[in-house]
């Protein structure tokens, strides 16, 4: 049988592995931070009337400039942006990816933070940028000290910053993002995948944009908004950067189908967004249950819980997904990482766990 090795392929690809979320189709599915809860009928039944009117003209290529979908993303955002600050494409990875194509690229390297998101370090390979890392302070926190002494000693072309950062559910504060920025001649692209879910009133790199030409803020339709299937990214940045992902995207990379049903959600975002306090609230309570059981959960801005001292990861992945609970092993050992569901599956997902923990105080066996 052919084997990868025996085929032509670059070489900074080989040994690599692809992106590799179990996708296990389970009763409760808690492993890729979804919004698990349905999108309304009321609003999927206005999404296929648009996505049926699009269809009328389906033989042709669609807006290539996206322009309606654009304006729709910036009046979400607000912050005075306009449809020359905004980008999209499909999910934020593809908007990750023609950040890299544009600014990063053989011969460039791009610094990250880990454990953060892992797409981050497989988009950088695939578009051939250097990889580079520096460690995160206690709490894994990012301080303004912690980002300028990185960049500094490391000059990179490009900075990822996550927040709030997935897996740990840390947010890094305008402070830090300002000082990076000032320490960099290079892209500073911050991450909010998440944004939604912070508390009331949080600051947001948005605010940093105006006089910063070379922030970039990205967001994503697939977590808060309930939209991950229909593949929906964006970023907002000054308009010259928009003119530079123009050079690397694909003619037509959003199709009609895509751009109608974006825009569709999005007229409907308060209903969209209408979930996002029942899952904060169920975060809040893995986070207190998590500690109750003899875990360490750590304080999370986003729609999931990283927990440490588990003795054995893999027996309790092992052990909920038996009972078809599905969660996540992001690869930090002694810890997992668990999505705010609904009410239901997140009791369902603690109550298994005490379960399970009861078992092992019982015999005496570790879990
Ligand atoms: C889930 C996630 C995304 C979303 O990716 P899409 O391609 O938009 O689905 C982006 N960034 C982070 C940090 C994420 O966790």
């Amino acid at each position: 049988m052919t084997s990868l090795d025996d085929l032509p392929i670059r070489d900074d690809l080989r040994g690599m592995s692809p992106y590799g979320a179990p996708q296990a189709h389970v009763r409760v599915e808690l492993n890729v931070n979804e919004n698990t809860h349905p999108v309304p009928q009321a609003v999927v039944d206005d999404i296929l009337e648009r996505v049926q009117g699009a269809l009328t003209s389906i033989n042709r290529y669609p807006d290539r400039e996206f322009v309606s979908l654009r304006d729709a993303l910036a009046n979400y955002l607000g912050h005075g942006l306009t449809r020359e600050n905004v980008w999209a494409a499909n999910g934020s990875n593809e908007v990750i990816q023609h950040m890299l194509q544009a600014f990063g690229g053989p011969g460039r390297s791009v610094l990250a933070f880990p454990p953060t998101y892992s797409m981050h370090k497989i988009i950088a390979a695939g578009s051939g940028t250097t990889w580079l890392t520096a460690e995160r302070g206690p709490d894994f926190a990012i301080t303004p000290e912690i980002a300028v002494a990185a960049i500094e000693l490391q000059s990179p072309d490009m900075v990822f910053l996550c927040t709030p950062n997935n897996p740990t559910g840390t947010s890094v504060s305008n402070e830090t993002i300002a000082a990076a920025y000032a320490a960099t001649t290079g892209m500073v692209f911050v991450d909010e995948a998440y944004a939604e879910f912070s508390p009331q009133g949080s600051e947001t790199a948005l605010d940093l944009l105006a006089g910063r030409p070379r922030l970039v803020v990205s967001r994503t339709m697939s977590k808060a908004f309930a939209f991950a299937g229909a593949r929906v990214g964006y970023l907002a940045a000054d308009p010259a950067v928009i003119d530079a992902l123009r050079l690397v995207r694909l003619p037509y990379h959003l199709s009609a189908l895509t751009q109608a049903a974006a825009e569709g959600a999005l007229a409907h975002a308060s209903e969209m967004l209408a979930m996002v306090d029942d899952i904060k609230i169920q975060r809040d309570l893995l986070v207190s249950e998590l500690a109750t059981l003899g875990y360490t959960p750590y304080p999370s801005d986003a729609n999931f819980v990283l927990f440490g001292n588990v003795a054995n990861p893999q027996r309790v992945f092992d052990e909920l997904l038996a009972q078809g609970i599905i969660i996540r092993d992001v690869g930090i050992p002694h810890h997992l990482r668990v999505t705010a569901g609904t009410e239901r599956e997140t009791t369902e997902f603690l109550t298994a766990l005490a379960a399970l923990n009861g078992a092992k105080n019982a015999n005496g066996t570790q879990t």
